[in-house]
């Protein structure tokens, strides 16, 4: 069964313009570094998604620190991060410039093979006519002044897609760490600056990502947009403790909004104890997707792999891997219909109406309730 994948995140932006000389590599040449290439994406199906322009924080890996009990001994499983220092603007805006270049100059070189789409029809032509298509995301947006000048330009530029915040606090809102376990209920919601973003993106048409943010910022988002909840890169928090999956909760309100939760592929947002660096079946995907699609519907699941960002199952190493991810998706219940919209349909369905137009249930008391009942207790199930 041929399957089209859209996927709703990679960084292979940041890991290809990081990578040092001796691991240097290009997207539009198969390499066996890193997780994702045009042929490789050829190889597995893969025919497009949302590429990530990320800036990152100095120091992280070496904040992650024990959780230590009132005893003083060591939590066994258990682990907290600092917050990295907060990113300055100036060195977010040169380096998202910079890197943004890399996929514009990607699309030139390319001869007609990639293509950065801007809306949902030349998605729709790409994956008719098998050119790689790639939609411009900021994942943490401090490349972005409060007066939102910038977000006009980046738009016009190709910019359809952004996350408020990474796993850092900014100018625009507060993101959750990457503690284990813990809820995503880590702290306050959106600022000023970050309430009036929301519907900025609405009239631009550009998707708000809600992962990475905490879940006041979430119940932000929710009640102040008017376009489908999306979740490019999450997984369940009640399979995966992590405070970067979504409660029940918050899953609820994405079906209600008409949105999609990319399922990502992070070996430490599957598994129940949170371990990255244990050996996993890719059968962890196909568990968080049985399990959102039994809560809010397959019409409301996609992928949002993480390549490039991530630890990957170890029987998906890389993008051509995909076919055995979608045979195992088969194997786990899932019809060819329920595959096309996991692959694709569901991506597409939101990014026709980036900007507004929900299902009409949100004008139901059902979701008024759902989301003006937050905040009292905030804290997830
Ligand atoms: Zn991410």
């Amino acid at each position: 069964m041929s399957i089209p994948i859209f996927d709703g995140h990679n960084d292979t932006l940041t890991q290809i313009r990081e990578a040092p000389a001796e691991k240097a590599r290009g997207f539009l040449e198969r390499s066996d570094r890193g997780h994702l290439d045009l042929p490789r994406a050829r190889v597995g199906g893969l025919a497009g998604g949302f590429f990530a322009v990320f800036t990152r924080s100095p120091g992280l890996e070496r904040s992650i620190r024990p959780v230590v009990g009132p005893d003083g001994v060591e939590r066994q499983g258990e682990w907290t991060v600092e917050f990295p220092p907060r990113l300055n603007r100036r060195t977010a805006l040169a380096y998202t410039l910079s890197v943004m270049s890399d996929l514009f100059r990607w699309e030139r070189v390319a001869g007609g093979a990639v293509r950065v789409v801007r809306n949902a029809s030349e998605l729709e032509r790409c994956l008719a006519d098998g050119t790689f298509a790639a939609v411009l995301h900021i994942e943490g947006v401090e490349a972005l002044d409060t007066r939102l000048e910038a977000l006009d330009v980046f738009y016009e530029a190709g910019l359809r897609s952004l996350g408020p915040v990474w796993s850092r606090p900014n100018a625009f809102g507060h993101g959750v760490p990457f503690d284990f376990p813990r809820t995503p209920d880590t702290g306050p919601g959106l600022t000023a600056a970050g309430k009036r973003l929301v519907p900025a993106c609405n009239r631009l048409g550009v998707l708000v990502d809600l992962s990475h943010l905490n879940e006041a910022g979430f119940w932000d988002v929710a009640r102040l947009s008017e376009a489908p909840l999306v979740a490019t890169h999450s997984c369940a928090w009640a399979l995966c403790p992590s405070p970067r999956n979504l409660t029940d909760r918050q899953l609820d309100a994405i079906r209600v909004s008409g949105g999609v939760v990319g399922i990502n592929f992070h070996k430490g947002f599957l598994r129940s104890d949170g371990d990255f660096q244990a050996p996993t079946s890719l059968t962890e995907i196909v568990r968080h997707a049985r399990y959102v699609a039994d809560r809010i519907g397959v019409e409301h699941v996609a992928l949002g792999s993480d390549f490039d960002g991530a630890t990957m199952p170890d029987d998906l190493p890389d993008a051509a891997a995909l076919p055995a991810l979608i045979d195992a998706l088969a194997s786990g219940g899932f019809g060819e219909a329920d595959l096309r919209l996991i692959g694709s349909g569901n991506w597409l369905r939101v990014l026709r109406r980036p900007g507004g137009a929900r299902s009409s249930l949100t004008r139901g008391s059902c979701y008024t309730n759902l989301v003006s009942c937050q905040g009292a207790s905030g804290t997830s199930r």
